[in-house]
């Protein structure tokens, strides 16, 4: 597999000479073969398709976005589990379409097709023929650097939802059914807490005479069941990756003192006092979302993406309640913030076969314009939404016996197009059960939330390398040995050893490459 990958890398880049002068020389003759005595373009587009997607020619959107336009579209649509394959292999054989659509282009496939010029920039295209993208990026320089590649391109148009659903996966939850009969208020402080905890496990909250109650359970490492977000109380919140920014610099959490201080506290306080679930560390997510709806109730307190039944099963929800983060020994009260969660930058590419290359910017702008972009990810304007009287996109009721994603697949793309946080409000409304989520976010945890991330960076193939060496094996290291020092407790010499341990797998090496990246992404932004 890589030697093959590498063996068409060759071609590729043998051949970029050739093909940069072709590029050149095609700009300047006249785009006349493809438009007809209308001025209707034609173009040769190649895209991905979900299953039940009758295929993009069929789609009603499509067809509104050509009156438009005047573009009109040969699509091949490519199923899209076959799509990365298929992708690849029209590109190493020349066959190339004028654009890839819902291209799915990564990092480095963009960088490196750029560089051989296979696809070409869109930067000045963009400046000349997208007055909607090109107000987009004006408005949000984030997005203009999250698209940016390192050489200063543009490659790649994006896809995004900003709905900040993913800000904190971590949603902290007590059971309050057992505090009220306990005569226990939620707690404010970790002491608080863990006094509840305790309170739980010895009291017999669910009266069956029985010391079968779970005080608290969670995941280990599991992307919305984990404890991450619980060691802000101590002064450095942490996230998944175990990186956060603050002030602009790049910090490692798991090797920092605070991080060790609440291991501490949760080995010495929570472990060996029998408050955590002994399973947290083993059990999968069947396992774990069955404790919540045993025939007798046992879990105090669990962490999971959200309390809307989930976990709980429908009969218990409302005994449950949120936990904003809690106050920690020395006063800290913070919450992690997820990293990355920008655009997705691979959405749509110009190859160098495309004579129409103005058109072509034409026709995928209009995608970007709030309206048709909203309808471009979930369907068009009278069939899945409707206009309000303040002129906001509402879902239209679905037909009966179809489900939202399934119908969705038959009339959206979904391939191109940004919706920010300000479209959401003004523009397109959110599902019932995002807003929830949303509202909760903004309630118990924002306040709290560390201010910076480390943001989805458009990396050289070269940093992606180096990242793909190190980081794996660093953090399944981190992870495993994290729960080793809640079980087995923390001594300062099996720390500084661990310390030791993570240096010598590259950890100064990797977050220097983080750092490159912040930094760079920061000048971009200016
Ligand atoms: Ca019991």
């Amino acid at each position: 597999m890589k030697k093959s990958f590498s063996a068409t890398l060759c071609v590729l880049v043998c051949s970029s000479l050739v093909m940069t002068a072709c590029t050149k020389n095609d700009s300047k003759e006249a785009p006349v073969d493809s438009s007809d005595a209308s001025g209707t373009v034609t173009l040769k587009m190649v895209a991905p398709k979900a299953s039940l997607s009758p295929g993009y020619g069929e789609m009603e959107i499509f067809k509104r976005l050509e009156q438009q336009t005047n573009v009109h579209v040969d699509w091949t649509n490519i199923p899209d589990t076959d799509y990365k394959d298929k992708k690849n292999l029209l590109i190493a054989s020349g066959d190339l379409p004028d654009a890839f659509y819902g291209a799915d282009f990564s990092d480095y496939e963009l960088v490196t097709y750029g560089k051989d010029g296979t696809i070409i920039p869109l930067e000045k295209l963009i400046e000349e023929n997208a007055p909607n993208f090109s107000k987009l990026l004006k408005d949000r320089p984030d997005i203009k650097a999250a698209i940016t590649a390192p050489d200063g391109h543009i490659y790649g148009l994006p896809i995004w939802e900003e709905n900040e659903l993913g800000t904190n996966p971590f949603f902290h939850v007590i059971n309050k059914k057992w505090l009220d009969k306990l005569g226990l208020k939620v707690p404010e402080t970790l002491d608080e807490y863990t006094n509840a905890l305790l309170v739980f496990k010895n009291n017999d909250p669910n009266g069956n005479g029985k010391k079968d109650e779970i005080p608290l359970t969670y995941m280990n490492g599991w992307w919305c069941a984990d404890i991450a977000g619980l060691f802000g109380a101590f002064g450095m919140p942490d996230n998944q990756d175990h990186r956060i920014v603050r002030g602009g610099k790049v910090i490692f959490t798991a090797v920092q003192p605070e991080f060790k201080e609440a291991l501490k506290y949760f080995s010495e306080k929570w472990y060996k006092q029998g408050l955590i679930d002994p399973e947290a560390f083993t059990q999968k997510d069947a396992q774990y979302l069955a404790k919540g709806k045993t025939p007798n109730e046992t879990v105090g307190s669990f962490i999971w993406w959200d309390n809307d039944g989930e976990y709980t099963g429908p009969n218990r929800v409302n005994d449950y309640v949120f936990l904003p983060p809690l106050t920690g020994p020395t006063g800290e009260r913070t919450v992690g913030r997820a990293n990355g969660g920008g655009p997705s930058r691979g959405a749509f590419v110009i190859t160098k076969a495309n004579k129409n290359p103005d058109a072509t910017m034409k026709w995928v702008d209009a995608q970007y314009e709030p309206y048709m972009a909203a309808q471009i990810h979930w369907g068009p304007i009278g069939v899945v939404f409707e206009k309000d009287a303040n002129g906001k996109l509402i879902n239209l009721p679905l037909p009966s016996g179809v489900a939202m994603g399934e119908f969705r697949q038959k009339v959206a793309p979904n391939a191109v197009g940004v919706v920010t946080k300000n479209d959401f409000e003004t523009i397109v409304d959110m599902e019932p059960r995002a807003k929830a989520r949303k509202n909760a976010l903004l309630k118990y945890y924002e306040p709290y939330m560390e201010k910076e991330n480390y943001p989805n960076i458009f990396f050289q193939p070269d940093e992606l390398d180096k990242i793909n060496q190190i980081e794996p094996d660093l953090k399944k290291f981190v992870d495993s040995q994290r729960a080793n020092f809640i079980i087995e407790g923390v001594t300062d010499a099996a720390w500084d050893n661990y310390v030791k341990q993570v240096k010598a797998m590259g950890l100064d090496e990797l977050m220097a490459v983080y750092q490159k990246g912040l930094d760079r992404y920061k000048i971009a932004q200016k």
